[in-house]
């Protein structure tokens, strides 16, 4: 199977650690994103990423978009959906593009495997293999067999502001002012304010 990647995809196997089905998904959705708002210079921080779960899709979103969480354009919104919204700064532009695959929505194998691994069978393989015919299918579907893909509905997100950090009166470390917790009239950080 691997002679069919183009040398991206194995870029990311390799930055994830892993050839997985939502690694796909997202190397998928990363590229359409890149062609729809004209963003060739992936690395440019012009490129603001939305994304709606923290699955393994992310990572190839990062991977292919360079839009990461430490430059302050991955923005994660955590609604556990296959959703992703990629805005261009400098054009304006906004792409929503969710998942809406329905190839293996009828197929019995995968709640099968599942209610053998759960009366304890060992059913690795099987699903192991189940997993990799999905990950082929989206490499191989059109871009509208499996995805929504329309212009964004919302405004792009404002950009990163620089904050304020303060001392934490218990455990000293410095911390972005804007977490603050406050106990028995003191700020603390929220490591801190949990433990009390
Ligand atoms: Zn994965
Ligand atoms: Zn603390």
């Amino acid at each position: 199977m691997t002679d069919q990647f183009d040398p991206d995809l194995r870029d990311v196997v390799q930055f994830h650690g892993h050839l997985c089905t939502g690694l796909t998904l997202g190397y998928r959705v990363a590229k359409i994103a890149l062609k729809e708002l004209n963003a060739e210079r992936p690395h440019d921080e012009e490129l603001v990423a939305v994304v709606e779960n923290d699955s393994c899709a992310v990572d190839a979103i990062q991977f292919i978009t360079g839009a990461t969480f430490g430059k302050g354009n991955l923005i994660f919104r955590d609604y556990g959906k296959h959703v992703y919204t990629f805005y261009n700064r400098r054009t304006g532009r906004g792409v929503r593009i969710s998942e809406n695959y329905r190839g293996f929505e009828n197929d019995s194998r995968f709640p099968e495997l599942r209610k053998r691994q759960e009366a304890g069978e060992d059913v690795s393989r099987e699903l192991e293999e189940f997993k990799m015919e999905k990950t082929a299918a989206i490499l191989r579907a059109d871009d509208k067999e499996f995805l929504t893909i329309e212009p964004a509905s919302l405004p792009i997100p404002s950009p990163a502001r620089i904050r304020a950090s303060v001392r934490c009166a218990m455990c000293g470390e410095r911390f972005m002012e804007s977490r603050a917790k406050v106990a028995g009239g003191k700020s603390v950080c929220i490591p801190c304010f949990e433990k009390m």
